[in-house]
């Protein structure tokens, strides 16, 4: 079948329903823009279970998204959306480019969950964008922008409990949002080790603790077992609350 689009971590078919596309999670791992490639096994599979897992969850809890099913492990059959062209960053402890932006010391507790929105834009390295900047470019209107950020907030709240409950702290994560034929938000793209960093609460020591993609970019070896463990404990979780 003739591929809509290809992306770093999933290519995108169409299906006999223009309402419908199949995303295809792939094995290949990507970091700092791309500069760093590489495979990590089983992450097609994994990712796309535990985002259609957590998915499912949100869908439960009134979060509209854009998953219907996972016709094979490393399918997922989703609504077609116009993915609006932000990065949607949610951040409960300091890490990553929050650190090396603001000197924040790794691991510093937020007094308040933060938004940030970056530009999908890999030419232009994602830049950081300000509310004004979104309305300049318009990217999304004022309106939107106010959905973006209370969603974002909400299903923060979602995720950190449930993470909470794997014994696995959630430090940041990236959400993507699309609109849908009738332009109504819907969450898309994936939740995911590649898109979280997510912290074993049973590990204090700040390398063995890192459950995500951080363990790729940063060279820390064991990848598959950490996103193997962030799958049993999440898969574990939604049986408890059963959706
Ligand atoms: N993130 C992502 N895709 C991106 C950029 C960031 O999924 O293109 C996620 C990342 O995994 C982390 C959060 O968003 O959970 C915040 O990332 P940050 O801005 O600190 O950037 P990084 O340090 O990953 O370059």
């Amino acid at each position: 079948m003739e591929k809509l689009y290809e992306g770093k971590a999933k290519i995108l078919y169409p299906t006999d329903d223009p309402e419908i596309l199949l995303t295809v999670f792939k094995d290949d791992a990507t970091a700092f823009n791309a500069q760093k490639r590489g495979q990590i096994q089983g992450k097609g599979e994994i990712n796309c279970a535990i985002s259609a897992a957590l998915f499912r969850w949100l869908e439960s809890l009134g979060i509209a998204t854009h998953y219907l099913n996972t016709p094979s492990p490393n399918q997922m059959r989703v609504k077609s959306v116009k993915i609006l062209p932000l990065e949607v960053v949610v951040r409960n402890i300091a890490a990553g480019s929050l650190c090396k932006q603001t000197g924040l010391t790794e691991g510093t507790v937020l007094p308040f969950p933060l938004v940030e929105f970056y530009l999908k834009d890999d030419a232009l390295g994602d830049p950081l964008l300000t509310r004004d900047r979104i309305l300049v470019l318009e990217v999304a209107t004022p309106e939107q922008l106010e959905e973006l950020q209370s969603k974002a907030l909400q299903i923060n709240e979602y995720l950190k409990d449930f993470f909470n409950c794997c014994n696995i702290t959630l430090v940041d994560f990236k959400l993507e949002f699309g609109l849908d034929s009738q332009g109504q938000i819907l969450l898309a793209d994936e939740i995911s080790p590649d898109t979280c960093r997510l912290w074993d609460q049973a590990q204090t020591d700040p390398q063995a603790r890192v459950l995500d993609k951080d363990r790729f970019r940063r060279d820390l070896g064991q990848v598959e077992s950490a996103y193997q463990q962030v799958q049993k404990r999440v898969l574990e979780q939604i049986a408890q609350v059963s959706v």
